[in-house]
């Protein structure tokens, strides 16, 4: 594959997952092979999906669903909704929850799923059709023991639910394990909606440990205020952090004495949007370089690059968002001594939860918030202090340690299964 440009390859983010599981699959003594079988999905599904909108004209959208590798099991991953999806992109993130259901140690293989559309300019009416439209198109390749959606960016409970009753139409069979991240009533998990957050705040605690810093009183930025940014400013405020600022595509808030995290939970609207209530905001760009103890990018990819790592002031970097930082941008923190807990890692959450999800729905037995947790932790803490043993060991940062961790098993799934 050869992009157009040195600045477009070093920001193509399937370029540079291939780069880092090249590595890891070398540094592990596997052949050429595996990293022919890992460095694409193992299938990609191209859909177009007519709605009837609002206006009575059909709109035809393109959708995308990559399964990456189901040596292990099924795949599994989200679908996003948004205008700048491409079929690269979910081909990346497909791998990547290959990557995180192994350094988490799920039963899964990878998928991604993603449609080209704005959600913020529709009505309920029409996202609710082509929910259902990509559940219709894609109904003989996605299934409870074959692939396995979620939530992702501008997807919620709610899609899930219109997914899911589609899905069950078509198989004429009630089938909650077929989708996960679903209203609660219907076989959803407690604790599903904040697992990224949680998640991402357990390696927070577990990071500011190897640190020495205490997360009580430490001063931390949270860069995106969608789901898993919103949860975690307020798990941080409830810890006793002093969240310094928050910020939305729109601009940041920066007070150096902490924001009011409720009051600017209670003004967010569905889509993450609250900076656009004041006056005195600063960019985002100005905000990831501000004097911080923590920072957390938790929006969109590429935020930290090599144009602006040097000026990061952060002792910790978490990536709450999926591929925040480049490569360039990643030797470059490193190289300065911060200690940077990669996204395949940090947001492993969503997924871990979303197992349980899936493992309740098979059950029939519903678990009760606390037990979530509890297992949730259990997983966080033993699969960050696994990627940072690593890390260590090899004296390599934390995100080869964990693409390491992550593409092991899959690959040794696959030598067992005599593909490779
Ligand atoms: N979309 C989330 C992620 O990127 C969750 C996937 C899932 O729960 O299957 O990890």
């Amino acid at each position: 594959m050869v992009a157009e440009n040195s600045a477009d390859s070093k920001n193509d983010i399937l370029l540079s997952t291939q780069e880092v599981i090249k590595e890891a699959l070398d540094k592990l003594g596997y052949p050429n092979e595996a990293f022919e079988l890992m460095k694409e999905p193992m299938r990609m599904i191209t859909v177009r999906i007519p709605v009837r909108m609002d206006d009575g004209k059909t709109k035809v959208f393109t959708g995308y669903r990559a399964q990456h590798n189901d040596a292990i099991g099924p795949t599994k991953g989200g679908v996003r909704f948004h205008p700048n999806v491409t079929e690269k992109e979910v081909s990346a993130l497909s791998i990547w929850m290959t990557l995180k259901s192994g350094i988490v140690d799920l039963p899964y293989g990878g998928g991604k799923g993603g449609i080209i559309c704005d959600p913020r300019e529709m009505s309920f009416r029409e996202l609710e059709a082509l929910s259902r439209g990509y559940v219709r198109a894609l109904s003989q390749v996605v299934g409870p023991t074959k692939d396995i959606p979620a939530p992702d960016v501008f997807t919620n409970s709610q899609i899930m639910a219109w997914m899911m009753d589609e899905y069950s139409r078509i198989d004429e069979f009630n089938s909650p394990g077929f989708i996960t991240g679903k209203p609660i009533v219907l076989g959803g998990s407690h604790g599903r909606e904040s697992a990224t957050a949680k998640g991402v705040t357990i390696c927070i605690e577990e990071a500011a440990k190897k640190r020495g810093i205490d997360v009580k009183g430490a001063r931390v930025i949270v860069q995106g205020f969608g789901n898993a940014g919103s949860f975690l400013a307020k798990f941080m405020h409830d810890m006793g952090a002093k969240v310094i600022a928050i910020s939305d595509a729109e601009g940041a808030l920066h007070d150096p004495d902490g924001l009011d995290i409720d009051y600017l939970l209670d003004r967010r609207d569905s889509f993450g949007t609250v900076t656009n209530l004041f006056d005195d905001t600063i960019t985002n760009q100005e905000m990831l370089e501000l004097d911080t103890d923590i920072l957390v990018p938790a929006a969109v990819q590429n935020q930290i690059t090599e144009e602006n790592a040097h000026k990061i002031k952060a002792d910790i970097v978490v990536e709450a968002a999926n591929g925040p930082t480049t490569l360039e941008a990643t030797k470059i923190l490193t190289e300065r001594g911060i200690l940077l807990v990669p996204d395949v890692l940090a947001s492993s959450g969503g997924v871990t939860v979303s197992y349980f999800e899936w493992v309740q729905n098979n059950q029939g037995y519903y678990w009760k918030e606390e037990e979530v947790q509890e297992k949730l932790r259990e997983v966080l803490v033993r699969s960050f202090n696994n990627v940072y043993t690593t890390s260590q060991n090899r004296q390599i940062d934390m995100r080869l340690a964990a693409y390491m961790v992550g593409v092991r098993r899959a690959t040794e799934a696959a030598r067992y299964r005599g593909w490779i």
